[in-house]
């Protein structure tokens, strides 16, 4: 049996970047004798998780639920008045904030007051969660509105002036492209585009598409509760091809092997190590 790999798999740049960031976390709270925190976890693989939790690291959600230390905020970014409710606490942040999601919160925070904001994303999702919680230059709060389809856009109060649309950076292509559809017909000329989906997220997702024309079955790998390794997963099943999505070598089964040719990818939170294991599981050369 022949596993073809998935031209982009494993990390993406603001995975890979939070996890330097809580390398750096423990060296300073080293350094400074202070307890380590995440604020929110930062990585959606239950097994990463375990491995900075045995090494001291803390989840926490509010400043008052442990004593002052050094926290990290995750790559999808936190509410303002979150993060200064920490720094008025006494707690030394290091900013794990995408570059993606720091753009688009700048854009936000920089709209003319009296724009209508509409934010396409998961009601509840992180990134829109700190996308809703963000203060312009004067500390007010920038208020937004957050649609999941195009029912929900017509369902928007009629107000006049400039409209800007944003997005959730891994919101799926086709919900964006609904949204933004139904956005561009209700607002015409007065509305603008602020961001846009990540690319990396989108490479991953057309990457994938191809290797589904490659392959019999596709393994992803990644954690079980990782919302962007589950898209995955339901790209494969759309491709009409058998899908297992696993967590770890321990998972490979049998039945993968009944194949000639199997595609292999994992979610942006899956590190590189579990991803080899299961490709050496399925040649098999581990279970
Ligand atoms: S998927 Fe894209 S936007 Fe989200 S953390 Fe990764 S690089 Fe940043």
């Amino acid at each position: 049996m022949e596993v073809i790999l998935s031209k982009s798999l494993g990390f993406c740049s603001g995975v890979g970047h939070v996890i330097g960031l809580a390398e750096e976390c423990f060296r300073i709270a080293t350094d400074k004798q202070l307890p380590v925190y995440s604020i929110g976890w930062f990585i959606h693989n239950q097994r990463v998780v375990d491995s900075f939790i045995a090494r001291g690291m803390r989840h926490i959600e509010h400043p008052e639920e442990g004593i002052p230390g050094v926290a990290l905020i995750r790559a999808h970014g936190i509410p303002d008045t979150l993060r200064q409710s920490f720094v008025d606490a006494g707690y030394f942040l290091v900013d794990g904030t995408c570059h993606n999601v720091a753009y688009s919160q700048n854009i936000i925070r920089n709209t003319p007051a009296g724009t209508t904001i509409v934010i396409a994303g998961i009601v509840g999702h992180s990134e829109v969660v700190a996308l809703s919680g963000l203060w312009d230059s004067a500390g007010k709060l920038v208020p937004v509105s957050v649609v999941e389809s195009a029912h929900d856009v017509s369902l928007l109060p009629d107000r006049s002036g400039e409209c800007l649309l944003m997005t959730q950076t891994t919101l799926p292509a086709v919900q964006y492209k609904e949204i933004s559809n139904a956005m561009k017909e209700r607002f015409g000329q007065r509305l603008t585009i602020g961001n846009h989906l990540c690319p990396g997220a989108l490479r991953r997702n057309k990457t994938l598409i191809d290797l589904c024309g490659q392959v019999e079955a596709v393994v992803v790998v990644g954690g079980l509760k990782s919302a962007n390794t589950t898209a995955l997963a339901r790209i494969v099943a759309e491709q009409g091809l058998p899908v297992w999505h696993i967590e770890s070598a321990q998972d490979v089964v049998p039945q993968m092997r009944v194949f000639e040719r199997i595609g292999l990818t994992a979610g942006t939170s899956t590190p590189q190590n579990d991803i080899d294991a299961v490709h050496r599981a399925l040649i098999g050369e581990t279970i």
